[in-house]
């Protein structure tokens, strides 16, 4: 059997110890190929690039291993390697390990999160990992469940059409307190908007705030990293209201006649 090819990217940059420490923990596992983008991208969501060419360059992480590092987007960096840049065709894609929850409604701002999806855009599927933020960034034990979960995932196999979104609490490793299979949850923001006046007398804004709560349910991704555990969700891009689609049918819009108007 062909050995498993793994494309690795992040949204923090090439120059991230999440990167790196990812990069080390799949290479036991597969053949692992590196695009990750020259800056920092958090919170870009899933944007593409579509009015200026991609640049490209090689260079070497901080432990000698060759990547590749280009001018766009976590996701066009996935794009670059499905599309034929690399010269054999990954089998799937992580992506991480990110300096940052990526939890609830997070996962629609998360340019981590967003890689994971183009993958599955292009039939590949993808693990999405993240550690919270804590005290330093200890990513040891982030990195090594990525890799079992790695290893279960080519055992078992998920199909093309799921991300599995890894959230990892960033506690020293004897407080981590298991690994829970979870669902959304409902993140609470704290975003203000800020007007100052800039010093020729214009009006500016900010948009920010404290860092976000969460409703802790069981069962959410909220609630596993509130308790210590390791959170396991699959997500899938499918967005449709299941619950709405009788009741609009009932409000007669296919009846609406464009001619009367
Ligand atoms: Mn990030």
């Amino acid at each position: 059997m062909q050995r498993l090819h793994i494309l690795v990217t992040n949204d923090d940059g090439i120059d991230s110890a999440g990167l790196l420490a990812l990069r080390r923990a799949l290479a036991p596992i597969g053949d692992v190929s590196i695009i990750a983008p020259e800056h920092n991208w958090s919170v870009c969501g899933h944007s593409k690039t579509m009015d200026r060419p991609l640049r490209v360059r090689e260079v070497e992480l901080a432990d000698g291993f060759p990547a590749f590092t280009t001018d766009g987007t976590p996701s066009d960096c996935v794009s670059l390697g499905v599309l034929g840049f690399l010269p054999r065709k990954p089998h799937l894609v992580v992506a991480g390990i990110n300096m940052g929850a990526n939890l609830g409604e997070d996962i629609t701002y998360s340019g981590t999160v967003a890689a994971a999806m183009e993958s599955l855009i292009s039939g590949l599927p993808a693990i999405a990992v993240s550690l919270t933020r804590g005290e330093g960034w200890g990513f040891g034990p982030a990195a090594n469940f990525a890799a079992h979960l790695l290893r279960q995932v080519e055992h078992f196999g998920i199909g093309g059409d799921v991300i599995l979104n890894v959230n990892v609490p960033n506690v020293p490793i004897g407080q981590i307190t298991g690994v829970e299979v979870t669902r959304l949850g409902k993140r609470l923001y704290k975003d203000k908007l800020i007007e100052r006046t800039d010093p020729y007398g214009r009006k500016y804004y900010w948009i920010g705030g404290e860092r976000p709560g969460g409703e802790a349910a069981a069962g959410t991704d909220i609630a596993a990293i509130d308790q210590n555990r390791i959170s396991v969700t699959p997500i899938h891009l499918d967005l449709t209201s299941h619950r709405l689609i009788s009741t609009l049918k009932k409000w007669g819009l296919d009846g609406w006649n464009p001619r009367k108007e």
